[in-house]
């Protein structure tokens, strides 16, 4: 793979077709090459397949986000499954321990059971809940699973990678107040480092606004970690083959 690779974004929040079309021919000619695109609940799984079907760059993730955890009713488990017999992953899911929907942890277990199960990468959302994250896993986890956004801390990082963990980080770790990040950001391992826009988000960062983004995403990433913006490219577009070679 080469080109960049934008590891999460959501562009089903789009307000139009015509937006969604104008952010992906921006982000072709910066050079972005592939992306995942991330459902939150199943109001939002048709939108994603849909962008998805006609579009072999942008790579499905379908599941429940631990914020919408109570919109998993009826047989969403099934509609889901069905949904990963195509080659898709699993995602936006995990816990958050700051916003917190009842019934988030019981979601989460059965759609890491069924990544787990149907050889599907994971792509997980964490906050502030490492602890019982690495209990989870521990129990059990997918081939291959993503951090998006990683927030745990650098000390961390090797038992996760241990599990088999990527790890995607966003354009703030340009910032030096962010000591922390910028800590787990060196202790990731070469071959488990991947990037990501989180877009669109209109209003914020301008690495934020749209997959094009993912350009001064990696300069960032580059710069923290002290290697050339292309290098950190070709690495992360490579480490994103990787990460998803069970459903390539
Ligand atoms: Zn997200």
């Amino acid at each position: 793979m080469t080109g960049y690779f934008d590891a999460h974004n959501h562009l089903q929040f789009y307000a139009s077709e015509a937006e969604l079309a104008a952010a992906l021919a921006g982000a072709a000619r910066a050079g972005v090459a592939g992306m995942i695109c991330c459902a939150t609940r199943p109001g939002d799984w048709a939108a994603v397949a849909a962008i998805c079907a006609s579009r072999p760059e942008v790579r499905p993730a379908f599941g429940v986000h631990p914020w919408y955890a109570g919109e998993a009713a009826g047989d969403w488990l099934a509609g889901l499954e069905a949904l990963l017999r195509g080659p898709a992953c699993v995602g936006e899911i995990g816990l958050d321990g700051v916003r917190k929907a009842p019934g988030q942890e019981e979601v989460f277990a059965a759609q890491l059971e069924l990544a787990r199960r149907l050889g599907r990468p994971a792509i997980i959302h964490c906050v502030r809940m490492w602890g019982r994250l690495v209990e989870m896993l521990k129990a059990g986890a997918p081939a291959s699973f993503m951090l998006h956004a990683y927030s745990g801390p650098a000390e961390l990082v090797p038992e996760l990678a241990a599990m088999g963990a990527y790890f995607s980080f966003g354009g703030e770790v340009s910032d030096p107040r962010r000591a922390k990040l910028r800590a787990a950001l060196a202790a990731v391992p070469g071959d488990r480092l991947l990037m990501e826009t989180e877009s669109p988000e209109p209003g914020g960062p301008s690495w934020r606004r749209g997959p094009a983004g993912i350009v001064e995403t990696a300069a960032a990433v580059a710069a923290a970690r002290g290697i050339k913006a292309e290098a950190a490219a070709a690495l992360c577009a490579a480490n994103a083959g990787a990460f998803l070679k069970t459903i390539s």
